[in-house]
């Protein structure tokens, strides 16, 4: 059986957003059809739109997003209806050699829902991040489910992409410590995120770093104990000034530009490690750095892929600091919007007046 819903599509390269009628199928084996609540409005939806991800056409966007269980397939355990869940992107396989290293977080097989989701005349849609959540009612891989206690969704939905991975970047990868200085580049929502995540893990200076005063600000809002408008200061000055000329521990480069790169890369103490979270495009290239510079100054660069999460050990446990007061997920959510209106969202987060804006589903 099917379901018909309404989804937000991308049928074209560049062409705006369409609502579109989907037919949903009926879960199959290992497959769970979940209810959506809320889905924030990311960057990487936008990306596919524009066809920077793929020439997968149409796409059913969306993929940030916390709802409930409606129905699992017949050879699903450990997942209910009724169950409260946030939809993640890595649902991983347990059987590939990442896995069996024991660093599932690196899983090169994830899986998604096999049924495809299609329009009225049978196309099949591409969900986003193998998700498709702007839609009343989508389709994953049961395991792309994680049952977190109940929050609110607007909220909660947030940790299936941008949140956990700033959040990530500074506990898992930057392995952020207490007493830690921490310099964070780019204060949208991932990066506005890793400060977060900075302040959870008990670092004690956290230089927030963009070209945009709303931005720092909501970076105060969030943890950050400096501000530095990289528009009109050397941010790497600035950070060796916050942190007694040393530099940071940890330095996060949250925008994805090789110039950005290099300052967090400068920015740092010696034996200083850099977390890459931003997402480059295909055609920047790694910055210039002389050699010398790299072996003398130590430390380690690494990318952050989704936060180096694991949905099942990351989720509840950030969900309970949500419900505890000490991780503030709502001051990420900038508005919510109905299904229609994330053509409008796209230009809000161009603009950079919104961390996110959430679609809601009555
Ligand atoms: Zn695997
Ligand atoms: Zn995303």
């Amino acid at each position: 059986m099917y379901h018909e819903v309404q989804g937000v599509v991308a049928l074209g390269r560049g062409r705006p957003v369409s609502l579109e009628t989907v037919l949903v199928p009926d879960p199959g084996p290992g497959e769970a059809l979940v209810r959506v609540q809320a889905c924030g409005v990311c960057h990487t939806d936008l990306h596919y739109r524009e066809g920077n991800i793929s020439d997968g056409f149409p796409f059913l966007l969306g993929h940030e997003a916390a709802g409930e269980v409606v129905d699992v397939g017949p050879d699903v355990r450990g997942l209910r209806p009724g169950a409260f869940v946030i939809l993640n992107w890595r649902a991983v396989c347990g059987t590939c050699r990442a896995c069996r290293k024991g660093k599932p977080q690196y899983c090169f097989a994830t899986f998604n829902a096999t049924q495809p989701m299609t329009l009225t005349d049978g196309t099949p849609l591409s969900p986003a991040l193998g998700i498709g959540a702007f839609a009343d009612l989508t389709l994953v891989a049961a395991g792309q489910c994680t049952e977190v206690p109940r929050a609110r969704p607007e909220a909660a939905g947030l940790l299936g992409c941008g949140v956990m991975a700033g959040i990530g970047a500074a506990i898992h990868t930057g392995e952020v410590a207490p007493g830690d200085s921490v310099a964070v580049f780019g204060c949208g929502g991932v990066g506005a995120a890793a400060i977060a995540g900075a302040r959870l893990a008990g670092a004690t200076t956290i230089v927030a770093i963009d070209i945009d005063d709303r931005k720092l600000e909501w970076a105060r809002t969030v943890g950050a104990t400096h501000t530095v408008n990289s528009s009109r200061e050397d941010p790497v000055e600035a950070v060796r000034a916050a942190t007694g000329s040393f530099g940071a521990d940890v330095a996060i480069e949250a925008v994805g530009r090789p110039e950005v790169l290099q300052q967090a890369f400068y920015a740092r103490d010696l034996a200083g490690t850099v977390v890459q979270v931003g997402v480059p495009n295909p055609q920047m290239m790694f910055p210039p750095v002389p050699m010398i510079d790299f072996f003398g100054r130590g430390g380690a660069l690494k990318p952050s892929w989704y936060g180096d999460c694991l949905p099942a050990r990351d989720f509840p446990m950030l969900i309970d600091l949500y419900r505890q007061g000490r991780l503030d997920l709502d001051h990420f959510v900038s508005e919510t919007i109905g299904s229609g209106d994330v053509e409008e969202a796209f230009a809000r987060m161009g603009r950079g007046e919104v961390l996110r804006s959430v679609v809601v589903f009555p």
